[in-house]
């Protein structure tokens, strides 16, 4: 037996509205001037979609833990925010939050916009932080290990959940050395993204080298991770532990050793 099927009043189409009839779209695009369209048809006018254009051009990669700062400029970030604001409040909108009366989501697109630019994801648009380095080459220059604990914030690019944690990274001194401070300032510039542990490992480790001239670099990260404690497993107390060696540190089993007990005693002394 097939049941009637009655339609729905409130669906119902308006009167006025015939299904064979075409309906043009009243949306205007807007295409910047200057700009090389020819293999990706139109785009439309937003800042966001030039910058796409433009890294796309260049195979320039840009995912969540790529830094993209040579691709933009001082006075676009604040463009950017803008745009971004009018993204979340789609964004709310879709998850049917009264935005206009709900005196606690009245700002919230714009605070979401700001703070993925200017904080949990500042790494992505800005320059390397400025690494001075002072020369290590007279005659008794240092030539021993140093291990700096950096404190880490980071954002894991599936979820974005928040990852918190220490990074400790370890180097044998080369030519040249750069300011204790500075191990930090890389190592939060690497952070500040959309990251996968692993990737952000590997990534400290680089800059360090980068920055230091030194072949010799170990990173050891260990961190909670906001999308096991919040979501999913729920594990509140679950520990992700990841570690990169380069040079002396992956080929000389006394200097992995030495830099795991500079560890032991860094954690004895200021347990995290
Ligand atoms: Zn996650």
């Amino acid at each position: 037996m097939t049941q009637k099927f009655t339609p729905d009043p409130a669906l119902k189409p308006t009167p006025e509205f015939k299904s064979d009839e075409y309906v043009p779209l009243k949306k205007e695009v807007y295409v910047k001037a200057g700009e090389d369209m020819s293999d990706k048809g139109y785009q439309e006018g937003t800042l966001a979609g030039a910058i796409r254009m433009r890294m796309r051009r260049d195979n320039k990669r840009f995912w969540a833990g790529d830094n993209i700062s040579d691709y933009l400029h001082d006075s676009d970030k604040e463009h950017l925010i803008t745009e971004t604001t009018l993204a979340f409040e789609k964004v709310l909108d879709a998850l049917l939050i009264d935005r206009e009366n709900d005196p606690n989501s009245k700002g919230t697109a714009k605070r979401l916009a700001k703070m993925y630019f200017n904080e949990i994801m500042a790494g992505r648009y800005e320059q390397a932080p400025d690494a001075t380095a002072f020369p290590n080459d007279s005659a008794d220059r240092y030539e021993g290990m140093l291990v700096v604990r950096s404190e880490l914030r980071s954002m894991c690019s599936h979820h974005h959940q928040p990852v918190s944690g220490v990074a400790y990274i370890g180097i044998i001194a080369a030519e040249k050395l750069i300011g204790l401070s500075k191990y930090t300032r890389i190592a939060q510039w690497c952070a500040r993204r959309g990251t996968l542990q692993e990737e952000l490992c590997n990534d400290i480790a680089r800059e360090i080298s980068k920055a230091t001239e030194s072949e010799n670099v170990a990173v050891y990260v260990q961190a909670v991770h906001g999308c096991c404690e919040n979501r999913g497993i729920m594990a509140h107390s679950s520990l992700t532990q990841t570690t990169v060696l380069k040079g002396a540190f992956k080929e000389d089993q006394g200097t992995k050793k030495e830099f795991f007990d500079n560890i032991k005693m860094q954690q004895e002394f200021a347990p995290r």
